[in-house]
């Protein structure tokens, strides 16, 4: 008999704070810039220079933990994790060990139309290593290896979570939902592709019933939440074969290779131990001033559930809409604002679904970057509204807006568009129509409906579209009736 097994996982996440300056020394973050120029004799370790402590970076894991639910420490401090690699110039990360600045948070996330709870152990501040660029594919294989000390030393926040996930799927939720509160709260540019949100999994399977854990793997090298989806779902069928042929899971770091679609063994898995933790005797404590606590709780913005819920409970949209549109702070506010110009949140949340997601993810746009703006789209939504334009006219005066970021008026106007509703003019061509065909006419008289269909088209043919299919309607109806 085979045994049933459950799965599982919990996921520690990076997110690079969006600070000016890195956490222990005055040098930018921007990302990118030219090999070794974001860098100070601080970040780059060298020899009787001392950190000092960016206070901004401590207000962000302090908004961070606020916005997930966490317990704010009013004491917390810093040790060194010690580990040799060529990324790292000091030999040591510092990071919060013993006491991190935030405990105990969660987030809910919707599975299966359910919501479940997902805990957060704690929630650290840390300083980012370099980068290496390898010659071959590993450092092991390579004649040899490029270091970058830009990155050294940003501010982090490691946000681990407790093994409370049961599938991929819900991982790739739950990360989901941490990059959106990480993105709301302004903490982060949660970037997977420029490695500014990164995240790695703790995986392991059990009997079903069995109140033990099973051994774990880390997969590491996931740059997407496909990957993440893909590399889990790999490892749990892994795991599940191992076990089932009565094999035993070895504790161990594994790389996920997006290319092959495989998780591969990298090294056998570090305990506490091996890093050697100590205080950091360069920084003092931080500890934090509550009412500066209250300040920063009181300055955090309206939050995905919440913007969620009063999409869905006061503006009457769908679960899956609301979902969509506040999943990410850009998307809900563009939505939020064009809703304040145009007051009809269904017909503003029936454009942002459609035409404006499906060209941004044709074209490859953020939201941020997109030419359209709030006013310009209630503009366009106003003379759709007015009858000035047909539905059909507006997706195409759209279209040319989010190309080229021109005003609706102008576009509507260069491209001759005004739907002609004025029932004189259209009654000529009506007329018209009718005449050209008696065919058509004796058919409806005869109860064929299908043939008013044929006239409408006729009509919109005559008027090269313009004509309000609506005022046609009324127009040839009234003329067969007569
Ligand atoms: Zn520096």
């Amino acid at each position: 008999m085979s045994t049933e097994y459950e799965v599982v996982i919990g996921l520690e996440v990076h997110a690079e704070l969006k600070t000016k300056t890195k956490i222990f020394c005055s040098c930018p973050t921007e990302f990118g810039g030219e090999e070794n120029t974001h860098v100070c004799p601080g970040c780059l370790g060298f020899p009787g220079t001392l950190p000092i402590m960016n206070k901004k970076a401590v207000e962000y894991a302090v908004r961070a933990g606020l916005a997930l639910n966490c317990e704010i420490q009013e004491y917390s401090k810093f040790d060194r994790k010690h580990y040799f690699y060529p990324d790292l110039p000091t030999a040591y990360q510092i990071s919060q060990f013993e006491f991190p600045i935030c405990k105990a948070g969660y987030v809910e996330i919707a599975v299966n139309g359910k919501k479940k709870k997902i805990r957060l152990n704690r929630i650290h501040l840390e300083e980012d290593a370099g980068k290496l660029l390898h010659s071959g594919n590993s450092i092991t294989s390579s004649q040899y290896s490029l270091a970058d000390y830009n990155r050294s030393g940003m501010g982090l926040i490691e946000l681990v979570s407790e093994p409370d996930l049961s599938s991929a799927e819900e991982a790739r939720t739950y990360l989901e939902k941490l990059r959106a509160v990480l993105e709301y709260t302004g903490v982060s540019d949660v970037k997977m592709e420029q490695g500014s949100l990164r995240c790695d999994a703790n995986i392991s399977l059990r009997p079903v019933g069995s109140s033990k854990l099973g051994t774990k793997t880390e997969i590491k090298n996931m740059n997407s939440y496909r990957s993440l989806q893909r590399a889990l779902e790999y490892e749990i069928e892994r795991q599940r074969e191992v076990l089932e042929e009565g094999g035993t899971i070895i504790q161990e770091t594994r790389g996920w290779d997006e290319e092959k679609g495989i998780t591969s063994s990298m090294r056998s898995k570090e305990e506490a131990d091996d890093y050697r933790y100590f205080s950091d005797p360069d920084l003092p404590p931080i500890v934090l001033e509550p009412a500066w606590v209250e300040e920063i709780r009181a300055s955090l913005p309206e939050l995905p559930d919440a913007k969620k819920d009063r999409l869905v409970m006061e503006l009457g949209l769908s679960e899956y809409d609301a979902d969509i549109i506040t999943g990410s702070r850009a998307l809900a506010d563009f939505f939020d604002k064009t809703v304040t110009l145009f007051n009809e949140p269904k017909t503003v949340a029936n454009w942002v679904m459609g035409e404006y997601l499906r060209l941004l993810n044709a074209e490859g746009t953020e939201v941020q970057e997109s030419k359209v703006s709030p006013e310009k789209m209630a503009a366009l939504l106003k003379s759709q509204a007015t009858g000035k334009i047909s539905g059909k006219m507006a997706k195409a005066v759209f279209e040319e807006m989010f190309m080229t970021g021109k005003d609706p008026e102008k576009i509507i106007k260069e491209k001759g568009l005004v739907q002609i509703s004025d029932t004189d003019a259209l009654g000529e061509i009506v007329e018209k129509v009718l005449a050209a065909n008696p065919q058509s006419v004796a058919d409806y008289q005869a109860g064929k409906e299908k043939a008013l269909g044929f006239l409408v088209g006729q009509v919109m043919k005559e008027t090269k579209g313009q004509a309000n299919p609506g005022v046609v309607n009324g127009l040839l109806k009234q003329k067969l009736t007569d």
